[in-house]
């Protein structure tokens, strides 16, 4: 069957089997040490020539004020003596990426648009955005695993990204990192010996969600890594159980995420027939509703307190009828399943629309009456580009007094 949804003109090349099999290349600055792994750290201070016996304990400490303060020079590291800092110093930085644009939307979700260091390979570094989000009981924030997406889900706008490619660990952790600074969550410059973090209730950035650009489980490794350094009790400290990460479907990394790293899981399904999937969402051809699902059931430790999410995005016309509510209950029959309807976010030059309101409320009381509660996600940050599948980094698109005129003081 051809497609009834007109390609975006500038969908591009590289497949996902083309991006898995690139080498990740190095950065061309290695300098910034913000994001870095406990290995990556060990062995700086290493080549830096900090004695092998006290490679543990230096390395303890640097952490703590990376991770647990967010410290941002080496200079202020006063249980390091003034050798190192000043040999670390010299040598590293702990630089975040740079902030292109912040836009901050009415509703109070933020979107930062960062550039990363470039690689040895590019000209400059390339664009993500991650988007923060305010709620009454929790802040949530959305981060990127690579820029752009080789997947082409017809709705949206990341997939029409030309530039791909994997983000690394840390440029991975430096988003959180980034987004701590500009939110003033981390806790209060302590004493180095000092291995206190902010009280859980009072984090600004309670949740972390893989839901922006890329598909993490093209970028397995690092998106594991990544989640390992923000997990760490002595640093980051968020829980696994506060981590969610949001999969297209490909199914043979469902199980071992699971096993590897006990996240919360999301599924991206938006339709409840292969047909009308292998087009939405086209890596269904490869790995069809039935695997899917399967892998769902089998998901490591999962149970009726930890349920996977089911993203469904409301397409007028065309997933959004009463039967298919219906299929989407029956499918999901005997999975601990939350349900999330998420109204369609429209971009410029999007094909689809979303459904009426009055639809979405019919589809969503089929879905209630089957258990699920309130299972309608409301769009936050519209306004600023910043909601669901609206992420792209459109900076090659837009001049810089375009952007200036967006920028937040
Ligand atoms: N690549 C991963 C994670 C990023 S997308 C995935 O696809 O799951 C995060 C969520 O936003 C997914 O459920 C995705 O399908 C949804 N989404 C994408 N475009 C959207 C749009 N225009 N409106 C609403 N949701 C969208
Ligand atoms: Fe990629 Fe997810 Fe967007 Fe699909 S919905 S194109 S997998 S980012």
């Amino acid at each position: 069957m051809a497609s009834p949804f007109p390609k975006s003109p500038d969908t591009h090349n590289p497949t996902a089997v083309e991006l898995e099999k690139t080498p990740t290349s190095l950065p061309a600055q290695p300098s910034t040490l913000a994001g870095a792994n406990r290995l990556e750290l060990g062995q700086v201070l290493s080549q830096l020539g900090v004695p092998q016996k006290q490679l543990r304990m230096r390395t303890a400490q640097v952490w703590s004020w990376i991770y647990a303060h967010g410290t941002k020079s080496f200079e202020a590291m006063s249980d390091l003596n003034k050798d190192l800092r000043t040999t670390l110093t010299k040598a590293h930085s702990l630089e975040r990426p740079k902030i292109v644009e912040e836009l901050v939307s009415k509703d109070g979700t933020r979107k930062w648009l960062l550039r990363l260091q470039p690689m040895a390979n590019e000209p400059q570094g390339p664009e993500i955005e991650t988007v923060y989000i305010p709620e009454a009981d929790r802040g949530t924030l959305c981060i990127s695993s690579q820029v752009g997406c080789t997947l082409n889900c017809t709705f949206c706008h990341t997939g029409t990204q030309r530039l791909v490619r994997n983000l690394t660990s840390a440029e991975i952790v430096a988003q959180i990192m980034l987004a701590r600074d500009r939110l003033g969550d981390w806790p209060e410059a302590t004493s180095p010996d000092d291995e206190r973090h902010l009280p859980s209730g009072d984090r600004k950035i309670t949740n972390i969600v893989l839901m922006g650009m890329g598909e993490p489980f093209y970028n397995y490794d690092n998106v594991k890594t990544a989640m390992e350094i923000v997990s760490d009790g002595t640093g980051l400290s968020t829980s696994k159980r506060r981590i969610t990460l949001s999969t297209s479907g490909v199914v043979p990394k469902i199980i071992p995420w699971g096993a590897d790293t006990g996240t919360n899981l999301a599924i991206s399904l938006h339709a409840v027939t292969d047909e009308l999937r292998n087009e939405l969402v086209p890596i269904n051809r490869k790995y069809p509703i039935k695997d899917l699902l399967q892998a769902c059931r089998d998901y490591p430790g999962l149970s009726n307190a930890r349920r996977i999410t089911f993203e469904y995005v409301m397409l007028d016309g065309i997933n959004d009828s009463l039967s298919d509510a219906r299929e989407l209950v029956r499918l999901l029959r005997g999975i601990p399943a939350k349900i999330n309807l998420i109204p369609f976010n429209p971009w410029p030059g999007s094909v689809h629309s979303c459904s009426s309101w009055p639809k979405i409320e019919k589809f969503a009381e089929i879905v209630n009456k089957a258990g699920y509660a309130s299972p309608v996600r409301t769009p936050r940050g519209r306004d600023i580009f910043a909601a669901c599948g609206q992420l792209k980094s459109s900076s090659q698109k837009r001049s810089a007094s375009q952007r200036l005129a967006h920028q937040v003081p």
